[in-house]
């Protein structure tokens, strides 16, 4: 596993959202992104060399409304990035964790990813992620 990729954070209105955290960064953010097949709409802000990742739920049957219902706003999961995905969920499955998407999907800003379950990961959700070349 590499550098931290992104944060995500689960927010209920991301046109507010995007407000607010663009008055805290005093910079806008840089992409707004629909994931049909997840039911969420993010967007990204850079900071730095950091990025973070706003996640409100389009479904109200997505993770991300069932987390929000759950616990509320607040941070969702933390994104590592990896050269080669499908040989980094092997090699957590060899380990004993719990891949919740063994074969890698698409996800937002041009990457493969797949989540690690937060049973597994002492309650973190850990996203993977590659680039798409
Ligand atoms: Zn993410």
């Amino acid at each position: 596993m590499n550098k931290i990729e992104h944060i995500g954070i689960a927010v209920k209105n991301l046109e507010q959202s995007n407000t607010l955290f663009a008055a805290l960064f005093g910079e806008k953010h840089y992409k707004i992104e629909t994931v049909e097949s997840e039911g969420v709409k993010t967007s990204f802000f850079k900071q730095g060399p950091n990025k973070i990742e706003l996640l409100e739920a389009t479904d109200p049957n997505s993770s991300i409304a069932k987390f929000i219902e759950k616990k509320g706003e607040g941070i969702h999961h933390i994104a590592f990035a990896v050269d080669n995905i499908v040989e980094e969920i092997s090699r957590l499955k060899k380990e004993g964790f719990t891949i919740i998407n063994e074969t890698p999907k698409k996800g937002a800003d041009n990457k493969l990813v797949a989540f690690l379950h937060p049973k597994s990961t002492n309650g973190v959700l850990i996203e993977l992620c590659q680039d798409i070349k």
